[in-house]
């Protein structure tokens, strides 16, 4: 279709050098063809145009001072990307690899993850190349500070509503929020992911991992099947990875892997989730260290992965949770999955499978959740606070966890639907894109050229 060839093609032109965003829109408009054959006014209203394009960027400097009392200098990042359906709403992301296209593909995916919900939220995503790894807690502290400086300006609780996302966990939020209401003297649910004790919701913690399960469950459930007894490949050992593997055990399933920038660990007993949490999330280390509690695990050193993948993905198992980052698992690795048994993945990350990993998936018609819909659990459970926040109540963990359920549901459900609508009734991937699309350009076209 000439059409979505022709907007693909001008955006690389407008905006060069941006590969996951390239990768991103390709994948969205590619999946939402049939809806654009079937129904002209998208057209007509320039939606394709438009929704590529984000309606605002905000780039700025983030200068903040060392513990050396040497000044150091970072890229900020807000791109608030479509406010068709409620503020916009995404994460903050401090990872060295990240720049401008990063922001931009995880902001465009946003804005499907949000409508998705069935919740009033729009889509945004920003962040720093601020690399937190070994900064003590006053540097992050100072960062946090230096950054909120600037961002301030541009949110708000009915306007643009930050969360955390890879680098970004509670003591950022808390630090950004401090700083929030030291320059406005405004106390509002600006961001979401606050402390339990200041405005937090229950379950915001362990929301992305334990939807990233739930998802997985609708999906078997369709197919007359559960997670209980399957044995789970869970990539990455943060926040998502984390909470997915106790929502795993609570499921009835063993989940043997995990990764981090370093290696990968295989525990065929299962991994050891509080020696995990407290390697991660208190001592703040390396994976390998793991070994030192349990030496029947094995550690696989980023060094000896496989030439054309990653070592978390070769190992025999039946469901996967892809749940560090972009890009993790590639053609040969989804090759491997499939060989060794797996029907089930359910992506905790955002655009973690290589286009072509996603093709083979989807040709072999396996329950395949793609991580707009799979991780929509944490910014679900963000709205929830924000919910709370505003009525100044306070629901208590099986309250929020129960909304939480059903907000997966619902998100498989809108899929799955979608997906049977266009004759395609194993592709969640059609399903969620023309199902998240079609409420945000629907709302476009009502609001006019704007
Ligand atoms: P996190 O707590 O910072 O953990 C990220 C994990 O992935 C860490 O184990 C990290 O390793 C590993 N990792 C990060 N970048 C990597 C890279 N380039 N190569 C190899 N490993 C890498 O972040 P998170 O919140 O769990 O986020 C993980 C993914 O879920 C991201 O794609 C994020 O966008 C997505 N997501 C998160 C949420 C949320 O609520 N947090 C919601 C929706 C989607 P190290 O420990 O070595 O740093």
């Amino acid at each position: 279709m000439p059409y979505v060839h022709d907007t693909l093609a001008r955006l690389q032109k407008s905006s060069p050098a941006q590969t996951e965003f390239y990768q991103a829109t390709e994948e969205v408009l590619e999946s939402i063809r049939p809806l654009l054959d079937s129904d002209k006014r998208y057209r007509e209203a320039s939606i394709i145009e438009r929704i590529v394009e984000p309606e605002r960027q905000i780039f700025f400097r983030v200068t903040w001072l060392d513990d050396q009392g040497k000044i150091q200098v970072n890229k900020g990042f807000r791109v608030q990307f479509n406010s068709a359906i409620g503020p916009y709403k995404g994460g903050l992301r401090f990872h060295p690899s990240v720049n401008a296209g990063i922001i931009k593909f995880l902001g465009f995916e946003q804005i499907f993850k949000n409508s998705l919900t069935g919740l009033a939220i729009g889509g945004g995503k920003g962040g720093s190349d601020f690399n937190p790894k070994g900064r003590s807690d006053n540097e992050i502290m100072r960062f946090c500070q230096a950054f909120m400086s600037e961002l301030y300006r541009h949110i708000g609780d009915t306007m643009d509503v930050p969360a955390g996302d890879i680098g970004v966990g509670g003591r950022e939020i808390g630090y950004m929020f401090g700083q929030y209401k030291r320059l406005t003297g405004s106390y509002e649910g600006v961001l979401t992911g606050k402390g339990l004790n200041w405005g937090g919701s229950l379950v915001r913690t362990e929301a992305t991992g334990y939807g990233a399960v739930y998802f997985a469950e609708n999906m078997l459930k369709s197919r007359s099947d559960s997670l209980d007894g399957k044995t789970c490949l869970v990539s990455g050992a943060g926040n998502v990875a984390i909470y997915t593997i106790e929502k795993l055990y609570q499921m009835g399933a063993l989940p043997v892997t995990c990764s981090d920038s370093q290696g990968t660990i295989y525990h065929a007993d299962g991994i050891d989730l509080e020696r995990l949490k407290d390697l991660k999330e208190v001592r703040r280390t390396s994976l390998e260290e793991y070994l030192k509690t349990h030496p029947q695990a094995r550690y696989i050193p980023v060094a000896d992965y496989p030439k054309d993948g990653h070592a978390v993905w070769r190992f025999e198992a039946q469901a996967a949770f892809p749940s560090a980052t972009q890009n993790e698992l590639t053609a040969a690795d989804a090759k491997a999955m499939l060989a060794n048994g797996v029907i089930c993945v359910s992506e905790g990350a955002n655009m973690p499978s290589t286009a072509e990993a996603v093709d083979l998936f989807l040709a072999a018609k396996i329950a395949y959740g793609p991580g707009k819909a799979a991780n929509a659990g944490g910014v679900a459970t963000s709205q929830l606070e924000m919910a709370q926040n505003a009525s100044m109540t306070r629901w208590n963990f099986e309250e929020v966890d129960s909304r939480l359920q059903g907000i997966m549901q619902g998100i498989f459900e809108r899929s799955h639907e979608t997906a049977k609508e266009f004759d395609q009734p194993t592709n969640l991937v059609l399903g969620a894109n023309i199902a998240g699309f079609r409420k945000v350009a629907d709302a476009m076209i009502q609001q006019g050229a704007v």
